[in-house]
């Protein structure tokens, strides 16, 4: 016995793909939104969660470089201690008025806030109610929370209603966490539902919006939005890694107590908070998604086209067309080999092997972007159609 043995199942794992790619990938150039060289290869790149493709964005560009040169580097400490520029609380004044909520908390990334809000509202004597697909990030922070777990089977608002019926005398609050798009086969939660037990059994509903945020409802606030049920969510979570181009993640909630909650949350209290220039890029972003809705339309025209034509090409894919096209396989050595041979065809897709995905199967997975070309696009579907299934 020894304190490594654990790890032995990755050492596994690295010798099955050693010197393979995508383990020992390096990105070596970026190009632009869609474009990089990697490994000494020009590649597409199609799984960046570069939803509306603004990483390049003129304006972002310039609004970070004039923080850098104006704020410096980084904030160099904790919100709570000293890392409270004028610039974050103005993107958290933004993000509220963005989501027409009471209050919105910055935090230093997306893992942070959705970790830290699902170890923090939920606690001992409280139970949560998780999907069973959802990201580590809740995983970890209701680990954290010292509140009864239970799962529910993914996107089954049936199942759902089955163990809330049975907590029916139990004391203590009840929360119910999932996504908006889910991150690995891109299908999206049925909200309207979820929603409706919710009231129905007096629970609190938090909404995590990491895929979905830019990427659907009118004003592009994600699937709450779309469902039309923001009034049911209590707390909404994302993150500004994807479709706002930099690093970061917020929660906002029409609760008063959200102010309190950030007194609560280490994962906001003990870590410091986002350099300047990724609050102002940030900012830019949030402002220039408003600006531009005709990304959003981009976008799903895009996921569509890829969706339907890897359907066309006999590709197992997720259950619906979005921005997250997956296409699955069982066989972790097929998955790997079909990666290396777009790879060598110049497109750049996630390989995605358990324990990252869900039950045992493997993923190649693509996120679409609105900054893909229609000559992109059909260079990723005449890759895949080389591909033997
Ligand atoms: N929640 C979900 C559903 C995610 O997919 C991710 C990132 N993949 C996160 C939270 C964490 O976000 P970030 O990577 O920006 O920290």
């Amino acid at each position: 016995m020894s304190l490594f043995d654990k790890f032995k199942q990755f050492q596994d794992l690295k010798q099955q793909f050693d010197g393979m790619l995508p383990f020992g990938a390096v990105t070596e150039e970026i190009l632009s939104p869609t474009q990089a060289i990697v490994n000494g290869q020009n590649v597409i790149l199609a799984g960046t969660n570069n939803y509306l493709g603004l990483t390049f964005d003129p304006e972002a560009v310039a609004a970070a470089q004039d923080a850098v040169a104006e704020n410096g580097t980084g904030t160099t400490g904790s919100r709570m201690a000293n890392g409270t520029f004028a610039e974050h609380i103005k993107l958290e004044q933004e993000l509220a008025e963005f989501f027409g909520t009471r209050s919105a908390i910055v935090f230093s990334t997306g893992y942070a806030a959705t970790m830290g809000t699902s170890a923090t509202l939920a606690g001992p004597g409280d139970v949560i109610l998780l999907d069973a697909d959802s990201h580590a990030s809740i995983y970890d922070g209701v680990r954290l929370s010292g509140a009864d777990i239970i799962r529910f089977r993914h996107n089954d608002p049936a199942d759902l209603e089955k163990r809330l019926r049975r907590l029916k005398d139990r004391e203590g609050d009840t929360l119910i966490i999932v996504e908006g798009i889910y991150s690995m086969l891109g299908d999206v939660a049925p909200l309207a539902e979820i929603a409706a037990i919710k009231r129905d059994y007096n629970a609190y509903l938090l909404v995590d919006e990491a895929h979905s945020m830019g990427v659907m409802g009118d004003k592009g606030r994600g699937a709450a939005e779309a469902a039309g049920i923001e009034a049911d969510a209590d707390f909404l979570v994302g993150t500004f890694s994807k479709s706002l181009g930099s690093i970061g993640g917020y929660c906002v909630s029409n609760h008063a107590e959200l102010e309190l909650i950030r007194f609560a949350t280490r994962s906001y209290i003990f870590t410091a908070s986002a350099s300047p220039s990724v609050i102002a890029s940030t900012r830019t972003t949030l402002r220039l998604m408003q600006e531009r809705p005709e990304l959003q339309r981009q976008l799903w025209k895009n996921a569509q086209r890829l969706y339907a034509e890897l359907k066309n090409l006999g590709f197992e894919v997720g259950p619906q067309a979005s921005p997250v096209v997956a296409v699955r396989t069982d066989d972790a050595d097929k998955a790997a080999q079909w990666w290396q041979e777009l790879f060598a065809l110049g497109i750049f897709v996630n390989l995605v092997i358990p324990p990252a995905s869900p039950a045992e199967f493997c993923l190649l997975r693509c996120s679409v972007s609105a900054a893909h070309s229609e000559a992109e696009i059909q260079d990723i579907i005449a890759a895949y159609a080389t591909l033997t299934q």
